[in-house]
């Protein structure tokens, strides 16, 4: 597939492994609060696990609602573990504030750059790719994970969430940082592991939609759009 006039990025979860596999990441953490949660076995972490879990989805299925704490993922955090041990018959919520807490900063130190992520985006700047980085979510979080990998250099124009007062998937999100880089949609690529904001979206103004799926999810059996284009590694876009 030639290479298209511009690409805007992912940032999560794309160019830098953040936020994914959260079943394994709670399992160890709450293996670390087994003896102020009293849960001394792995039936009784793996209840507490189930239930955070289940009030975070809740909580981020709400559009409205998700819009909101994408700005503030800390605070999102505290209140599904402090609604996650209410339903336990916890009542303690500096215990789920201190769980919820120990997971943002677990998290934070585990963030890694994906191995190939800075090798695919300078040989497609090379080649004379324009590159854009739009990221959902606050400004400060995600400015430090730019500085933090090296990579606000790397990219012509970058479009943060609590920047810019909207996040993907909103169509002005795109079209904005199209308009930026100069390029028509149909001359571009959206790279990116969420299939509504990197596929489906984009794919509505006319963009490719290429999905990256390092884990071999395989595309949502629930999704209408195909993707463009299907990577398992970043650097497949300049094989
Ligand atoms: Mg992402």
């Amino acid at each position: 597939m030639p290479l298209p006039r511009a690409i805007l990025f992912d940032l999560d979860d794309t160019l830098i492994r953040a936020y994914a596999q959260p079943e394994e990441a709670w399992r160890r953490l709450l293996g670390s609060f087994a003896e102020p949660l009293g849960a001394h076995d792995a039936p009784a972490i793996e209840r507490v696990r189930a239930a955070v879990m289940d009030e975070a989805r809740t909580l981020w299925t709400d559009q409205v609602a998700a819009a909101k704490w994408r700005l503030d993922i800390p605070g999102a955090r505290r209140l599904s573990t402090r609604r996650a041990l209410a339903r336990l018959g916890y009542d303690d919520e500096a215990l789920a504030d201190s769980i919820a807490d120990a997971f943002t900063e677990m998290r934070r130190q585990e963030y890694r750059l994906y191995p190939d992520a800075h090798a695919t985006v300078d040989a497609l700047r090379q080649a004379g790719v324009k590159l854009a980085l739009l990221t959902n979510g606050a400004s400060a979080t995600q400015r430090a994970k730019i500085e933090r990998f090296d990579l606000a250099h790397r990219f012509e124009h970058i479009q943060i969430e609590g920047e810019f007062g909207q996040g993907k998937p909103e169509l002005a999100v795109y079209r904005h940082a199209l308009e930026r880089l100069g390029c028509e949609a149909c001359d571009a690529w959206m790279v990116g592991d969420n299939y509504e904001w990197e596929v489906v979206a984009p794919q509505k103004l006319g963009m490719c939609g290429v999905w990256y799926d390092p884990f071999d999810a395989g595309v949502p059996v629930t999704a209408t759009a195909r993707p463009t284009r299907v990577i398992k590694r970043l650097g497949e876009l300049v094989e």
